[in-house]
């Protein structure tokens, strides 16, 4: 998988603990990713862009309620949905992120209008609703997004704050994300990242996800990079685009580049992972969480996917 085009996906580090987790629940997980994986594939095979395989990957994402994205986005402390979403082109660095929005049934796909269509990189609320109305975007009401699992969390959550109880919640019941990045067949890059954010936050928290060069960031030159975890560290260390920056100033690979931004991220109370890909070589996956759904595919259209720390399963098309 040295060269040619090339995938990888997250469904965020907010996974159900590994003992917790049986076979049966595991395998939804990874054939969730595998669809995701085979949709963004599907674009690439056939000489798409890699903005649109990164789109095609996190609809699928969006659409599982498994993914703190979208469909099973987690909610604020008062009960709303406030999701976050980014896109972004490392061909010519065009991008388009959205923040506190409820509305559009794919949030990825609004923020694409963002880039393609606003004149605009970043828009929230009321003006970011009203520009979407006027494009061919999809809505659906609250209802489409709300299901029982997140619902369950947030009252959990709320009643251990009014109880001051500790804060034991999983991974699972905190948090989560969905991302994705390409290299298409001419050599572009792309970055996408969804996300719900954090279980009972703050209403107006916004997180790293939409933040270009925080959760999300893309550039031909260096690499494409999604990330998921503590969205106030990864903001306060740029996290996406301190990995570029290390590729580029510092010659670092991007394994290096990469795994070191983890750990640095680590020492300050970051928790959770990314997906970064090159301009040549395979996509790294590095977190330092207890797990991080995840997975890629080449050229070979291998699906490779894997939750904690076990060794990918894969799977021929
Ligand atoms: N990074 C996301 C946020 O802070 C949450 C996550 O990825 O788990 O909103």
């Amino acid at each position: 998988m040295s060269r040619g085009f090339c995938l990888a996906i997250h469904g965020g580090a907010g996974t159900i603990p590994a003992a917790a987790l049986n076979t049966a629940a595991a395998e939804t997980y990874h054939v969730a990713l595998r669809t995701a994986l085979k949709a963004g594939w599907t674009v690439l095979n056939r000489g798409g862009a890699a903005v649109d395989a990164v789109c095609a990957a996190i609809v699928e994402l969006e659409n599982d309620e498994l993914f703190n994205a979208a469909r099973g986005a987690v909610f604020t402390s008062a009960g709303q949905l406030e999701m976050d979403a980014a896109i972004m082109n490392g061909a010519d660095r065009a991008a388009g992120a959205l923040a506190g929005i409820c509305g559009p049934k794919n949030p990825i796909v609004a923020a694409r209008a963002v880039m393609q269509k606003s004149g605009t990189v970043f828009m929230i609320g009321a003006g970011a609703e009203a520009f979407l109305q006027t494009q061919d975007i999809q809505f659906m009401p609250p209802d489409y997004f709300t299901t029982p699992r997140r619902l369950d969390a947030l009252h959990r959550e709320l009643t251990r704050r009014v109880a001051g109880m500790p804060d034991t919640r999983s991974d699972a019941d905190r948090h989560g994300t969905v991302g994705a990045v390409a290299r298409d067949a001419a050599g572009n890059l792309a970055a996408g990242t969804s996300t719900g954010g954090i279980t009972a936050k703050r209403p107006g928290r916004v997180g790293d996800t939409p933040v270009i060069g925080a959760g999300t960031f893309a550039d031909n030159a260096t690499c494409a990079v999604s990330t998921t975890g503590t969205g106030e560290v990864f903001i306060r260390f740029t996290a996406a685009a301190e990995i570029a920056a290390r590729i580029r100033y510092a010659g670092q690979t991007l394994e290096q580049a990469a795994s070191d931004v983890i750990a640095e991220l680590s020492t300050h109370g970051g928790d959770g992972g990314l997906i970064a890909i090159g301009v040549t070589g395979a996509p790294v996956l590095p977190f330092n969480s207890s797990g991080m759904y995840r997975g890629f595919s080449g050229v070979d259209g291998v699906l490779h996917t894997a939750i904690h720390r076990e060794a990918f399963r894969q799977l021929c098309q």
